[in-house]
């Protein structure tokens, strides 16, 4: 496999710096730029601990891009800069890998429209994790059979968004084989605001933030007499690697935009 040059935006974050250690593990992909605000000018490697690496950290997107020559931008930055991470890379003609949540379908539209134009390829992935992938496309089989469904998902308390984009996507998905109709009690009341959680087409999404917890997430099917529950615990980081790592090798080939890694799994 050629070699693929990589940029990572939000290097030394919590995400960024897995995405670091995992391309260090495979020589075809390799780190050419690193953006950190915070850490800007410091070397790469010896800031996360990995030895010294001769690449510093950039202080902007735009930087990196003007000084570097990349193939693949990494983005797993925050929800207000993502949108102009991606604007600026595809303008650079360089592919944006994208796992920042929070992205509104319009600017999801908008920035379709961008790599079309310019016929290139991009990756956004509400969840980098195989195993979250395949639940939801379980929840999409079973909503056709089972249509009272409710989505709970739980995250570590630093999380911005809410739901989260991965509780997002599972209902987009969900209401593409779903009857649509509203559930619950028709004269349902909540005694305190937001009890019954987000509403989405006619179901719920309820959002639980703790320190502790990583990425979790329950959906749950009734019937008369019967309960089906289907649940993906991220444990730690490095469970969304093999789908970023895939992601990177599949935008190089893609020329417009892919929202959901289960669109590029075979
Ligand atoms: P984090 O807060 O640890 O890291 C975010 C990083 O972005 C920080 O280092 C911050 O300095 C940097 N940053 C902020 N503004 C920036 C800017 N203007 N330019 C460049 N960098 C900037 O957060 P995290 O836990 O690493 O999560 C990052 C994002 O990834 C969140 O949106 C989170 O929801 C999402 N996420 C997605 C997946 C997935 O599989 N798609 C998995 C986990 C987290």
């Amino acid at each position: 496999m050629m070699g693929i040059r990589v940029i990572v935006a939000g290097a030394n974050g919590r995400m960024g710096r897995e995405v670091v250690k995992m391309l260090s593990q495979h020589e075809h992909l390799q780190l050419v730029g690193a953006v950190s605000r915070s850490e800007a000018g410091k070397d790469v490697g010896e800031t996360l601990g990995l030895g010294r690496y001769g690449l510093s950290f950039t202080s902007s997107v735009a930087e990196v891009l003007n000084q570097t020559k990349a193939d693949v931008l990494v983005d797993f930055t925050t929800p207000h800069v993502v949108a102009e991470n991606m604007e600026l890379a595809i303008q650079a003609g360089v592919r944006p890998v994208v796992g920042t949540s929070g992205l509104p379908e319009k600017e999801i539209e908008r920035l379709s429209s961008l790599c079309q134009n310019k016929g290139i390829g991009a990756i956004i992935a509400p969840n980098f994790a195989i195993g979250a992938v395949l639940m939801m496309i379980f929840a999409k089989q079973a909503a056709k059979y089972m249509p009272h469904v409710e989505i709970i998902e739980s995250h570590h308390d630093r999380k911005l968004d809410a739901p989260s984009g991965t509780a997002v996507k599972t209902a987009e998905m969900i209401v593409q084989t779903r009857e649509e109709m509203k559930q619950g009690h028709p004269e349902e009341k909540e005694i305190l605001d937001g009890a019954r959680g987000a509403y989405y087409q006619g179901f719920r999404i309820h959002s639980v933030r703790l320190p502790g917890l990583v990425a979790h997430q329950e959906v749950l099917f009734g019937g008369n007499g019967q309960l089906l529950t289907l649940r993906h615990d991220s444990l730690n980081r490095e469970s969304f690697m093999p789908g970023v790592k895939l992601a990177i090798e599949k935008v190089i080939e893609l020329d417009k935009l892919v929202y959901g890694l289960e669109n590029i799994l075979d």
